[in-house]
C-alpha cells in the first residue's frame, strides 16, 4: 500500500482490498437500491441472516457522520424495507463496532436476523 494510502485510510484496508467494497460491486445481492446492497452472510447465525452494506467505504459505526442525514435515513429504510421484503415481521437489527464487538470486516454494516425465537446471540 502506497503511503498516501496507509495516511488516507489511516493504516487500514483501501477499498480496493474491502471484501465488502467488492461484494457490493459484484456480490449475490438479495436487496438493492441506489448506494446500499443486501447480501446472505456467509456463516449465518439465524435462519435469516443479511448483511445491509453501504456503497460508501465507512470503517466503523464510529464513523457514521460520514452519512448525510439524507444518506442515514436511506440507509436505515433500506434496513427496514430489506427485513420486509424477506417476509420478517419480528428480527434483530446489529452492529458490531470494534473488535471487542466482534467485527471483523472494517466496512460498515447492519446484520439483520430472523426467522426464529432470538436468543442473546441470535
Ligand atoms: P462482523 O463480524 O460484524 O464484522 O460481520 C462480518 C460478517 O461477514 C460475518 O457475520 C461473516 O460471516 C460475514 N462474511 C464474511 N465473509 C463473507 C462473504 N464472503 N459473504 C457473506 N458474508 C460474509
Ligand atoms: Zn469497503
Amino acid at each position: 500500500m502506497s503511503a498516501r494510502g496507509r495516511s488516507w485510510r489511516r493504516g487500514s484496508s483501501l477499498p480496493d482490498d474491502c471484501l465488502f467494497c467488492k461484494l457490493y460491486r459484484e456480490g449475490d445481492h438479495v436487496n438493492a437500491t441506489e448506494g446500499f446492497v443486501a447480501i446472505r452472510d456467509i456463516n449465518p447465525r439465524a435462519p435469516v441472516h443479511l448483511l445491509v452494506i453501504p456503497q460508501r467505504h465507512v470503517e466503523t459505526f464510529k464513523d457514521i457522520s460520514a452519512f448525510s442525514s439524507h444518506e442515514a435515513k436511506a440507509m436505515l429504510d433500506f434496513i427496514a424495507e430489506t427485513a420486509a421484503h424477506e417476509g420478517l415481521s419480528s428480527y434483530r437489527v446489529a452492529v458490531n463496532c470494534g473488535p471487542d464487538a466482534g467485527q471483523t470486516v472494517y466496512h460498515l454494516h447492519w446484520h439483520i436476523l430472523g426467522g426464529h425465537r432470538l436468543g442473546p446471540e441470535g
